[in-house]
């Protein structure tokens, strides 16, 4: 005996019962009305919405055929039930079987809301970030040995070029600007290290610089780095 099977099997069962129900619910309150316009049969389509079988007029009963009972005014839908457009009385459908409605106007303006409060949240918290990408880093030279493994990364990233010692001076190396740089580069989607333009005439220090600036970026959180293979990808940190 599989009671899971047979919880599921009473559950679809109720449903069905329900829905049949609904439909019962509808014919007879809707069987003492005529579409307004031709007298037409009407059929419910929706939760608070109607259509004529004859002209396919669509409505909603509970505004065309409910009065407030108090004043006599008519209920105007607002969120999810009716109130009377006069004097502002709760007007409880009769033409609601789950008593709830759902007023789509409404509900469209929120969702374009709260799309668009998402993405002014999103635009302030990338603003944060670029705040908080230059200013603790302006204090002083960028410190190489806060970044473990760089040293090595950066003896790989100079092996194919001409030998020698690379000199490379902290003090003279603008770190921020750099950063920036690279940050103004940066595409809603992945970028190869290669395409973001060097800042400098020295090519070999250049690519160095550029590359310290998007570890220290990476390791702040600010952006993501991926090697495949000979290649470095470098895209925005997802914001949340
Ligand atoms: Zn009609
Ligand atoms: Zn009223």
């Amino acid at each position: 005996m599989n009671i899971i099977s047979m919880a599921f099997r009473v559950t679809e069962a109720v449903t069905v019962y329900t829905d049949r129900v609904r439909q019962f619910f509808y014919e007879v309150m809707l069987l003492a009305h005529a579409c307004p316009k031709c007298g037409g049969g009407l059929n419910m389509i929706a939760e608070g919405r109607c259509r004529c079988s004859a002209c396919a007029r669509a409505f909603d009963p509970t505004v065309v055929f409910q009065r407030c009972s108090d004043c006599g005014g008519i209920p105007k839908i607002e969120i999810r039930r009716y109130r009377c457009s006069q004097c502002g009385s709760d007007v409880s459908s009769r033409f609601l079987f789950d008593g709830l409605v759902f007023d789509a106007v409404y509900f469209r303006a929120r969702m374009a809301e709260h799309r668009e409060r998402k993405s002014d949240q999103r635009a302030r918290l990338q603003a944060r970030l670029i705040e908080s990408r230059s200013l603790p880093l302006d204090a002083g030279p960028a410190d190489l040995e806060a970044v473990p493994g760089l040293v090595e990364a950066l003896n790989s990233l100079i092996a194919g070029t001409q030998p020698g010692v690379l000199r490379l001076d902290c003090k003279g190396f603008d770190l921020s600007r750099y950063e920036s740089h690279v940050q103004a580069h940066l595409e809603p989607y992945p970028i190869m290290f290669d395409e973001i333009p060097p800042l400098s005439d020295d090519a070999r220090l250049d690519r160095i610089c550029r590359f310290i600036a998007i570890i220290f970026m990476a390791n702040a959180g600010l952006i993501e780095i991926q090697q495949e293979g000979q290649t470095i990808m470098v895209m925005h940190r997802e914001a949340n």
